[in-house]
């Protein structure tokens, strides 16, 4: 495009909190065929909140979300604060952790009270021979529901299913929708469950879905997309630390301005309005950008 042509579009972004941090951005973003959106942050406003708890049999409700409480004390998962808000609401006092490990994309273990706890997905608490029957239902009833559910057990016994729910962003649908008229396949990229995943995306209008992805993976999802035989056009669109990586990754990547440093600098554009509509709008900028250029 021509230096006046990069400098209209990148006012006219301007002027919409859409930020292209370079020409190549501004450009790049016409020919983009397919735009991958992070869930959690990105397509919900990433303020989770506990809306049910089920417990296995003989375990008390308040008893189990004070010793998770403790558990998530020491963790920056957004799930982590909506677990410790709960029990904080609920006027618990969570015990201190004496031990503490992240499992990244699945939980945590703790040692609490004396106890050991695993918190996480169902993965985790297969991957330590813990048996998932009493909850397993439960626990698929509120994925269907499009809640997270974040399985707890305590020793060696699966002991309750917390749901999370985080709600859509209010722009989010409308965003798919008008990707779609521009002829671009939205794309959700998530480490939650498949269940979970599809039912938000169903929600939003999104078909192409890809789950369960540990956070160290996400950046090679965008490359098989851009890989041959796909050889897709792809923008990503995150707001956290994980997602840095498949930010670079992607021909534009795009952060949500209220989201983490690390995302705001690798992103090539950001969108200070955090509104997924912006995408589009991005794309319409970029597209009369490159017209001016012939
Ligand atoms: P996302 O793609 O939403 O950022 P993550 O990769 O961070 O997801 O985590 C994937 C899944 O692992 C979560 O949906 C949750 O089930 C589980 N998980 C990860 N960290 C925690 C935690 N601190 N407490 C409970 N569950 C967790
Ligand atoms: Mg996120």
């Amino acid at each position: 495009a021509t230096p006046t042509a990069i400098m209209v579009g990148t006012s006219l972004g301007a002027k919409r909190g859409i930020l292209f941090k370079n020409a190549i951005a501004l450009e790049q973003a016409a020919a983009l065929d397919t735009v991958v959106f992070d869930k959690t942050g990105t397509l919900t406003r990433g303020e989770p909140e506990v809306v049910d708890v089920a417990t296995a049999d003989g375990i008390d409700e308040d008893e189990v979300l004070r010793l998770v409480a403790g558990a998530e004390g020491d963790s920056e998962h957004p799930l982590a604060r909506a677990i410790v808000e709960a029990a904080r609401s609920r006027g618990l006092q969570p015990p201190r952790t004496d031990a503490f490990e992240a499992v990244p994309g699945h939980g945590l273990l703790a040692t609490v009270d004396g106890r050991r706890v695993l918190v996480g997905n169902a993965r985790l608490l297969e991957a330590h021979g813990i048996s998932r029957d009493g909850l397993a239902a439960r626990s698929e009833e509120m994925a269907g529901a499009g809640r997270t559910s974040v399985e707890v057990a305590v020793g060696d016994r699966a002991a309750a299913v917390i749901a999370i729910a985080d709600a859509p962003r209010e722009t989010s649908a409308e965003a798919i929708r008008a990707l779609r008229e521009q002829g671009v396949r939205a794309v959700m990229l998530s480490g939650d469950s498949q269940a979970t995943a599809r039912r938000i995306a169903a929600r939003l209008g999104i078909d192409e879905v890809i789950a369960e992805v540990l956070p160290a993976d996400k950046a090679a999802k965008i490359r098989e997309l851009q890989s041959a035989p796909s050889a897709r056009r792809v923008a990503m669109v995150g707001d956290g630390v994980n997602d840095a990586p498949a930010l670079a990754q992607a021909d534009v990547g795009i952060a949500i301005g209220a989201g983490t440093d690390v995302a705001v600098e690798t992103a090539d554009v950001v969108l200070m309005r955090s509104d997924p509509l912006d995408v589009a709008t991005a794309i319409t900028i970029s597209r009369g950008t490159r017209r001016k250029m012939h």
